[in-house]
């Protein structure tokens, strides 16, 4: 009889997990994890036992929602029952009501807006006055029209982290003693082994938004987060996500590894150089909560590009790549030239003895 197999989940991002006899444990093909079979097991354990405890309310969210889609460039956007949406913060156009979206995109948690309408077009002004050569309809009141208050899904992500660290330290001590100087090397093998714990790594989940926009305007403080409740929506706008859990922890990943590796070498203090010889940093379990965070968003299309602007809704932190005017910037560069040439032709004169 066939020995029946235990069917793992990966624990950083809940794809099925293969075994795989070469490495003699598991490797995740979808966020490129591996575990030993003893790994897999305890992570799989305690992720269980908390899922068990958080039963979500789904149906609330199912029958609360209005699901709209942009026919032109595909953002899926979310309001509540009482809230209309018209048109698509990405793009601007026109959006067409959908239905509703089912309660599997159910947030758990929301940091709610802090900052108003009104705060962030104040920001926003103050953001262009420091800023030459913009179109001049980017400034616009129309403009401002387009300021949207979002809820960005985000993965928020907790990391256990198992460090493993080998490196070569020196002291050096020098003195004198009669005519001779003399320097004495100690050399010490420094090894760390650590468990580390990283808390509320963020990673947006929708790919219509830069990234690195997102990035920018980060920290949010997760003391404000509250259960996510259908009211929050009033009034503004949800994206819904379109990114996966494993999609996006690699990023996480990096944050979680980069973040340890800095961690064990500050701990190796006291000692004139530190050469790190072989540095192991493993993500042993992720948990997930997914979660919507304040953001005001505004994108403005110039020239076949597209611009994006955004303020983190809780707490004033701005971002973005202001658009350039192209005919004041053509404006200045024939001002500098005309410059250069008078300066040249004048340069000119005096060399040969005009002046
Ligand atoms: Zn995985
Ligand atoms: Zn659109």
């Amino acid at each position: 009889m066939a020995e029946e197999v235990q069917q793992y989940k990966c624990p950083n991002c809940s794809a099925e997990l293969r075994f795989n006899p070469k490495k003699q444990g598991f490797v995740c093909e979808y966020c490129d994890s591996f575990f030993t079979t003893e790994e897999c097991k305890k992570a799989n354990e305690q992720i269980a036992s908390q899922q068990e405890e958080q039963k979500p309310h789904q149906d609330e969210f199912e029958e609360g929602n209005q699901l709209y889609s942009c026919p032109s460039c595909g953002a899926e956007l979310v309001t509540d029952l009482n809230t209309a949406a018209t048109e698509c913060f990405f793009c601007h156009n026109p959006v067409v009501l959908k239905g509703r979206l089912s309660g599997e995109y159910r947030p758990a948690k929301v940091i709610p807006f802090k900052l108003s309408r009104e705060d962030a077009n104040n920001i926003f002004k103050e953001w262009c006055g420091k800023r030459r050569f913009l179109p001049k309809d980017f400034t616009s009141d129309s403009q401002l029209l387009h300021m949207a208050g979002v809820y960005v899904p985000f993965w928020v992500a907790n990391c256990d982290v198992r460090g493993k660290m080998q490196a070569v330290c020196k002291q050096v001590r020098s003195w004198n003693s009669g005519d001779y100087r003399y320097t004495e090397v100690k050399e010490f093998d420094v090894y760390r082994d650590a468990s580390l714990v990283f808390e509320g790594i963020p990673a947006d989940g929708a790919s219509k938004i830069e990234d690195r926009l997102m990035e920018a305007i980060e920290p949010f403080n997760y003391d404000d987060a509250k259960p996510f409740e259908m009211s929050y929506l009033s009034g503004f706008m949800s994206d819904k996500y379109d990114v996966d859990k494993s999609q996006v922890f690699p990023r996480i990943r990096n944050r979680a590894v980069n973040g340890s590796d800095a961690m064990l070498r500050s701990s190796m203090v006291g000692y004139d150089s530190v050469r790190v010889t072989q540095s192991d940093m493993q993500v042993l379990k992720t948990e997930w909560e997914y979660m919507l965070l304040p953001v005001w968003f505004m994108t403005y299309q110039y020239r076949d590009e597209q611009y994006s602007f955004a303020i983190n809704g809780q707490t004033g932190k701005q971002a973005g790549t202001p658009p350039l005017a192209v005919n004041k910037l053509r404006l200045v560069s024939a001002l500098i030239f005309l410059v250069c040439t008078l300066f040249s032709i004048f340069l000119g004169m005096l060399v040969s003895g005009i002046l």
